[in-house]
This record gives C-alpha cells, structure tokens and sequence, in this order.
C-alpha cells in the first residue's frame, strides 16, 4: 500500500524532534512490503528526511494539497494516489482514508501514536476496516472525486 505521512505535527514537532518511534514505525512498513510517501502542506522536506535519517524509507516526498485534495495531485505533481494518510489534520484523512493523528508539539517520551499507527494500518490491510477511533474510512465520493480530476 502507498502510505502518506504528513510532516509538521504528525512526524515532526515545533522542536524540531522527531516523533517517538517513526523511524521504527517507517522501517516495520517497508519491510511488511509498503511505500512510504512523505508530503507537506510547506513544500517539499528532504531536509527533514536528512536530517532524521529516514530518506531512505521514503519513496516520494511530495508538496501536500491543502484544498481540493484529490483534483490538485496532479497539479502538485502527486503521480500516485495515496492509499491511506497519516495527519493532524482531520479533512485531509476524511478523504483519503487514514489515521487522525493527535498533534506532536514538542519531545515526549510517552507518545505511542506511532505504535498505533502501525497497528491501525495493519488491522486495515489485513480486513479492509479498523476498530481504532483514530481510523477513518475513505470517503464514499472518493471515485466520483477521483473521475473528475482526471477530466
Ligand atoms: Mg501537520
């Protein structure tokens, strides 16, 4: 599965740190046999990958649709359609299907979305739902939203 993580606040604190547990989290992924993709409303982050050693996960680093989500992935050059999403942000998960990540400010050594995540996403691949209250389904428009994109 292409599996799309937001930066700031979902893998990244305002403290420049990196969520407990992602380079884990992204490593357990690739190796289950998915594509990590990495996308930010700011643009492009290679130097966060660099920088916190997770390039090599990643696949594709994309600038993030912040309206329109669907019809502007091609605008943003997004030449895959994300399969499910990681975010702070909960409109952008209503979407595409994902998980509704709690925002991550600063250094915590208690933090376990990360864990979940992992969890939620192989509950989802394995039965195509999960019982996580962070889950979302992915929008019952998504096909309709996806044809007109592509007009
Ligand atoms: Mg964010």
């Amino acid at each position: 599965m292409r599996i799309f993580f937001d930066v700031d606040y979902t893998i990244l604190g305002a403290d420049y740190s990196l969520r407990p547990g992602t380079r884990e989290t992204f490593a357990r992924l690739v190796d289950d046999g998915h594509e990590i993709h990495v996308w930010s409303g700011e643009g492009l982050r290679h130097a966060v990958l660099k920088n916190h050693e997770l390039a090599h996960f990643v696949t594709g680093v994309y600038e993030k649709p912040i309206r329109d989500y669907v019809a502007r992935l091609d605008v943003l050059g997004v030449d895959v359609i994300p399969d499910f999403v990681i975010d702070d942000y909960s409109e952008i998960v209503t979407i595409f299907g994902g998980y509704y990540v709690t925002e991550y400010y600063r250094h915590r050594d208690d933090d376990t979305e990360m864990h979940a995540i992992y969890e939620c996403i192989s509950e989802w691949v394995a039965s195509g739902a999960s019982s996580h209250r962070r889950w979302r389904p992915r929008h019952e428009d998504f096909d309709a939203m996806l044809g007109k994109s592509a007009d």
